[in-house]
């Protein structure tokens, strides 16, 4: 077998050129061990791999990825339980096994909280992840062939969403909503119209990349008046939607709140299917146990319900610190001669910024440049590019730094630091000791 001879292992041959000499490479530094991947030799190899990426990453990197988060330290010590390498199935009372009653209080507790945080009667929390609750939307609410219409790609529609991702899965066509690029909203007056033409059961929103609320309450209207129901995914806004920022899905009409709990939400992975409507609960929580999910990991909603009870501690100090985060980096990218997207609107209502990065060489160019300089991010689309054109944005999230205790004086200097990167030609090895030292000053602050 390959595999043991020392020559490359047979990982995705169908990948990307890209993906597969990065494969080669890695496979090639790791040669030693594919003669002798004895248990101690690979404990050593994965301990490395985890020690170099801790300090590259969380502790001398900046962290302006917007999908990404910190846990705080209560929600990272709740989830130190062996709980999660155990399965557990079925609601309290009605266990598969036996012997798991004390986690019937987190699974009472657990969805209780997250339900009461974004104003629902219920969620359903054992969603692994937020692209598996809105799979349980789909297979809940609609049938193979049905159409579902769904935020274009280039304004931030999911993977998720999209025929490529969970769609395809439930054997739905995916038709794109219109699209009014200067609202950063969906067209509201195409809108009926589109519908009565394409007739989907599920209108989706909420997106990638949101930096001022959608129009729920008008959505919604024309969604009813089709007859289709209509799901906001929460995913990125999740935070400032639990701490009543941003906007209120379920209370201006959205039918279904879906959203991850690792991302502005602060949690540990998993997803989150909300709504006030006994009947949609019923459906959506069916699909996701028994439909979608057997076993799940119990012990995720220890962290997930301290986090829960932290938002809604905090009178939504964190969220509104991450807002302002956003607008004073969107307002010093802007001065330093970034095209920041919004900067007629105040750049954005979110925790989110985008800045238009085809004047750099596009999003990924962008994206790779500052990652020399150890400052993450990722590119996306932005609503104004071409059809076919390249992610030309590079998207930013405030909610990790935050965190991290970077206050406007260091989003400041991380703006600084970008454009002399991006605009000025810096060194990336000049500019990734300053942003070690920001993170050493912020840390001793
Ligand atoms: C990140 C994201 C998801 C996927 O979340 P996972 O929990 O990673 O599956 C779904 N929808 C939107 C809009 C997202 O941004």
């Amino acid at each position: 077998m390959e595999q043991q001879d020392g020559t490359v292992p047979h990982i995705a041959p169908w990948a990307s050129p890209d993906a597969r000499a990065r494969i080669t490479e890695v496979a090639a530094g790791l040669a030693g061990l594919w003669r002798d991947p004895s248990p101690g030799r690979v404990a050593q190899a994965v301990r490395e791999a985890l020690d170099e990426h801790a300090r590259q990453f969380d502790d001398q990197g900046i962290v302006l990825y917007a999908g990404t988060n910190v846990m705080s330290e209560a929600a990272r010590r709740a989830a130190g339980a062996t709980v999660s390498g155990r399965p557990s199935m079925g609601w309290p009372g009605d266990k598969y096994q036996s012997g798991l009653d004390h986690l019937d209080r987190l699974e009472v507790l657990t969805p209780a909280l997250v339900a009461r945080l974004v104003g629902a009667r219920f969620a359903e929390v054992r969603s692994h992840s937020a692209t598996m609750a809105n799979l349980a939307v789909y297979t809940a609410l609609t049938s193979p062939g049905d159409t579902i219409a769904v935020l274009p790609e280039r304004a931030g529609g999911h993977t998720s969403h999209h025929a490529v991702g969970v769609p395809g899965v439930r054997g739905l066509r995916v038709v794109d909503l219109p699209y009014d690029v200067d609202a950063y909203d969906v067209d509201l007056a195409a809108l009926p119209g589109f519908l009565e033409r394409e007739r989907p059961r599920l209108v989706v929103i909420g997106a990638s990349l949101l930096l001022f609320p959608h129009r729920v309450a008008a959505i919604r209207e024309a969604t009813s008046a089709a007859g289709a129901h209509l799901l906001y995914d929460a995913s990125h806004m999740a935070g400032l939607v639990a701490a009543g920022r941003f906007q209120r899905p379920l209370a201006e009409g959205a039918d279904l709140l879906t959203f991850s709990t690792y991302k502005s939400f602060g949690g540990p992975p998993g997803g989150v299917i909300a709504t006030d409507d006994p009947e949609l609960a019923e459906r959506t929580s069916t699909a996701v146990f028994p439909g979608l999910t057997a076993n799940y990991d119990a012990g995720r909603l220890a962290p997930l319900a301290v986090t829960a009870a932290e938002i809604m501690g905090d009178g939504g100090a964190y969220a509104d610190r991450c807002i302002a985060a956003a607008r004073t980096l969107a307002a010093a990218l802007h001065e330093e001669g970034f095209a920041v997207a919004g900067a007629d609107r105040g750049f954005t209502d979110s925790h989110h910024v985008a800045v238009d990065a085809a004047a750099l060489g596009g999003g990924r160019a962008a994206m790779a440049r500052l990652a020399e300089a150890g400052v993450y991010l990722s590119a996306i689309g932005l609503p104004w590019q071409a059809p076919g054109e390249p992610d030309r944005g590079l998207r930013i999230g405030t909610q990790e730094v935050v965190r991290r205790g970077l206050g406007d004086a260091e989003l400041r200097q991380v703006a600084a630091l970008m454009a002399d990167l991006l605009l000025r030609d810096a060194d990336p090895r000049t500019v990734r000791k300053a942003v070690r030292r920001i993170r050493e000053e912020a840390r001793s602050a």
